[in-house]
C-alpha cells in the first residue's frame, strides 16, 4: 500500500520545525515512522506535508536531572535502552522497552513518537505515568511543562496542541533505597503490542510496609491511566497481606476495550493479574 503524496521536509533546528509546523494546518511531525507511516499506508492518515525531526538537534540525548533522568524525544528504543544511565536510574524503561515490537521497531521507534501517538496498547505510556514523567513540550507560544497524568486524553489524543512538539521527558529516578520496578505485559502474539502491560513502582519500609506505590496501566482501555485505587488499597499498608486484595482494583473505572483477540471480560482479569505480578516483582527487587 501507499500512502497518499506529501511534502517532505527535514529541518535542521528546532525552531525551523516549529515555522514549519505552524505554516500549514496539514503538517505532521515525522519521528521514528512507525506508527505513522503505517497509518499513512493505510490511507487513515494524510497528512499534506512531514516534517522529519531526524537533523533537530534540541531533541537529542539522554542526560540526568538530579533525582530524574531526561529523554530527548528523538532518543530510540535502542538508545534509551542501550544507556548506563537509564540503567542504573530507570531500570524499568529499559525491563519495558526490550518487550516494545521487534529490533526495527526498536531501532526506529522514538520516546517522543511513542508518547506522542498515544497509542492505547503502547507499553511506554504505563512507564511513563509509573515514573511520574514529565513532558517538555514547545510551541510557537513558548515552552511548558505537561505532568503525564493529564498528557494522556483519549485514545490517541494527548494534551498536545497541533503546533507543539515534545522536545524532552523528565522520568522520576527509582536508583533510592528500597525501591523496585517491574513492567508485566501480556504482548499480542502478532504485533508485540501490549494486550495488557502494567508497570509499578514499590517503595517499602523495613517492616516491609508500602510506602508508596504507583501502578501505570495500559492495553485496557482507550488510554493509559495510573491504578489509583491499587495505589490508594496498599500505600501505608504492610505491603504482602494486602497486594492481592489491591490488586482487584487495578480495572476500576476503566471503560475496557474489546476486540477479536481479547474481550473486555479478559482485558480486566489480565490487569489484576498483571499488576499482581509487577508489584510482586517490585518489591521482590525493594527488598534487595
Ligand atoms: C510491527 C510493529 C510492532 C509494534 N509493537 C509495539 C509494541 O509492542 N509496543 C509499543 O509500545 N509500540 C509498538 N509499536 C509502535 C512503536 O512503538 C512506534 O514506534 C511508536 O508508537 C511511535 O514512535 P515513532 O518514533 O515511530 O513515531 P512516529 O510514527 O514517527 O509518530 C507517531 C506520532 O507522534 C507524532 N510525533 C512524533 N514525534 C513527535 C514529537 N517530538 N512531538 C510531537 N509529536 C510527535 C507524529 O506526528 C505522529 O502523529 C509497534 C509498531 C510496529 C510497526
Amino acid at each position: 500500500m501507499f500512502p497518499a503524496s506529501f511534502d517532505y521536509k527535514a529541518p535542521a533546528s528546532l525552531s525551523e520545525a516549529l515555522t514549519l509546523l505552524g505554516q500549514s494546518d496539514d503538517a505532521k511531525a515525522l519521528a521514528g515512522g512507525q506508527s505513522l507511516l503505517p497509518l499513512m499506508k493505510l490511507r487513515l492518515a494524510s497528512p499534506a506535508t512531514l516534517i522529519d525531526l531526524r537533523n533537530v538537534p534540541e531533541l537529542k540525548g539522554i542526560r540526568g536531572d538530579g533525582g530524574g533522568v531526561i529523554l530527548g524525544a528523538m532518543t530510540t528504543y535502542f538508545q534509551a535502552v542501550d544507556s548506563p544511565l537509564v540503567q542504573q536510574k530507570t531500570p524499568l524503561i529499559v525491563q519495558a522497552l526490550r518487550q516494545v515490537g521487534d529490533p526495527q521497531v526498536r531501532a526506529r521507534g522514538t520516546i517522543g513518537g511513542s508518547l506522542a501517538h498515544a497509542d492505547p496498547a503502547g507499553d511506554l505510556p504505563a512507564v511513563a505515568l509509573a515514573l511520574n514523567g514529565r513532558m517538555h513540550v514547545i510551541g510557537p507560544k513558548g515552552e511548558r511543562d505537561i505532568g503525564v497524568r493529564d498528557f494522556f486524553v483519549d485514545m490517541l489524543t494527548t494534551a498536545l496542541e497541533p503546533d507543539e512538539l515534545l522536545a524532552w521527558v523528565r522520568f522520576e529516578a527509582t536508583d533510592t533505597p528500597h525501591t523496585g520496578t517491574a513492567y508485566a505485559k501480556h504482548r499480542h502474539p502478532a504485533s508485540g503490542y501490549a494486550v495488557v502491560g502494567v508497570a509499578a513502582v514499590v517503595m517499602l519500609d523495613d517492616a516491609g510496609n508500602c510506602v508508596e506505590a504507583r501502578v501505570g496501566v495500559t492495553g485496557a482501555g482507550g488510554h493509559a491511566i495510573r491504578a489509583t485505587g491499587v495505589e490508594q488499597a496498599l500505600n501505608g499498608q504492610p505491603f504482602a497481606a494486602n497486594v492481592e486484595a489491591a490488586s482487584a482494583h487495578a480495572a476500576d473505572g476503566l471503560d475496557l476495550l474489546s476486540d477479536a483477540y481479547a474481550s473486555a471480560d479478559y482485558r480486566g482479569h489480565l490487569a489484576r493479574v498483571l499488576t499482581r505480578r509487577a508489584l510482586n516483582e517490585a518489591a521482590q527487587k525493594a527488598r534487595g
